[in-house]
């Protein structure tokens, strides 16, 4: 197991220090998500009403520039993987540009990017030119009348041609995420996992939480992990991989599909699958991920109630000492845990889409 390099005293003073994101806990942050849009192409029903919500401003959303330069300050303080996100990144127009200049930062960043796959038939080989590594699409259903009354958009066919574009890229492993909802897709779990191991992909089954704009979420309703696994047990076999190395502080935990259908379909790939069970068994203690917003506001947890302005100062002219020395200081108040079971938890104001997901 690698040991975390402390600073000391000499280091400081002979400025050979190598600074790190480290809470009061211990945790070191070394991923970032940042929202390039609040805006989506879809208003998945658990996420964002129908209406959609009071989208951010031009101006009050950062430029491609500040985005760099944000990200730049984050890589020196040992960042190492950047994930872009939304709302929806593909309607970001310089989505590819961004990623060219993120990969330029010293040390590059791994760059991935989690999109619903709308117009990703179009983008996906400029993106990987660009130099994205990985790609995650979000996918909860295989059938066109349940996808058009999960996100408001008969859009299926659009994703599924963007999903296949990925795949023909070099977007290697893809994966696909879920979220089950009971009176929605919950029946159609085994499917899913089917579809995803023919295709060599690897599916995560993401509980519901309580992020959705329209405050439906319940905690009686929700279907939990445990729920998920017993459902793919009737038709598949298969164990839980270790947490260790990279996983440890992943937020999947890992399934290894020994038997079932299309357990076989590729010798050389493992058929897997994940369960990001946020809710019920909380990953906090491992978690090494912080949070920009599209409109330049760190955030420490998903479930925070306070956020760090970085684009206020970033515009007063601020450093990239002072900038760091701000996020800094953020990280090290990061909260224990997101506190969903805790008494008088209430919900963010910010909804998934407006914090970057
Ligand atoms: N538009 C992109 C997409 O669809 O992947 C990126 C943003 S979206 C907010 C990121 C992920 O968050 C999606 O996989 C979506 O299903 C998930 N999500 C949205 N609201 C959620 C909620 N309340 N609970 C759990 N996951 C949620």
């Amino acid at each position: 197991m690698g040991l975390l390099r402390r600073n000391t005293t000499a280091d400081l003073i002979a400025g050979s220090v190598e600074p790190v994101l480290v809470d009061k806990f211990g945790r070191v942050a070394t991923d970032l998500r940042i929202s390039l849009t609040d805006r989506c192409s879809l208003r998945c029903t658990y996420c964002m009403p129908a209406e959609g919500l009071q989208w951010l401003t031009k101006t009050e959303r950062l430029d491609d520039d500040e985005i760099v330069r944000l990200a730049g300050v984050f890589v020196d303080h040992g960042v190492r993987s950047i994930r872009l996100t939304g709302g929806e990144p593909l309607v970001h127009p310089t989505l590819a540009a961004v990623i060219t200049s993120l990969k330029r930062l010293a040390p590059a960043p791994e760059v991935s990017l989690t999109t619903n796959g709308i117009t990703l038939d179009r983008q996906a080989h400029v993106l990987a030119e660009a130099g994205l590594d990985r790609i995650n699409v979000s996918l909860d259903t295989l059938n066109r009348e349940h996808f058009a009354a999960l996100t408001r958009r008969d859009r299926l066919d659009d994703v599924l041609r963007g999903i296949d574009a990925a795949a023909a890229s070099r977007l290697h492993p893809l994966k696909i995420n879920s979220v089950l909802v009971r009176d929605g897709n919950l029946g159609e779990a085994a499917e899913l996992l089917e579809w995803a191991l023919r295709r060599g992909f690897e599916l995560r089954f993401i509980e519901h939480m309580p992020l959705d704009a329209d405050h439906t979420w319940s905690r009686a309703e929700m279907v939990r992990a445990e729920e998920i696994l017993e459902l793919l047990g009737e038709q598949f076999t298969f164990r839980a991989l270790p947490r260790e190395g990279a996983a440890a502080s992943a937020p999947a935990e890992e399934f290894e599909v020994v038997d079932g259908p299309g357990a076989s379909e590729w010798p050389n790939r493992p058929a897997r699958f994940g369960v990001i069970a946020s809710v019920t068994r909380p990953f906090c203690r491992d978690c090494d991920r912080l949070r920009l917003t599209a409109d330049g506001q760190l955030r420490t947890c998903l479930f925070a109630h306070d956020e760090t302005d970085l684009r206020g100062p970033l515009r007063d002219g601020a450093t990239d000492v002072e900038l760091g020395d701000l996020i800094a200081s953020a990280v090290a108040g990061k909260q224990a845990g997101h506190g969903i079971d805790a008494a008088g938890f209430t919900q963010p104001l910010r909804t998934m889409s407006a914090i970057g997901g």
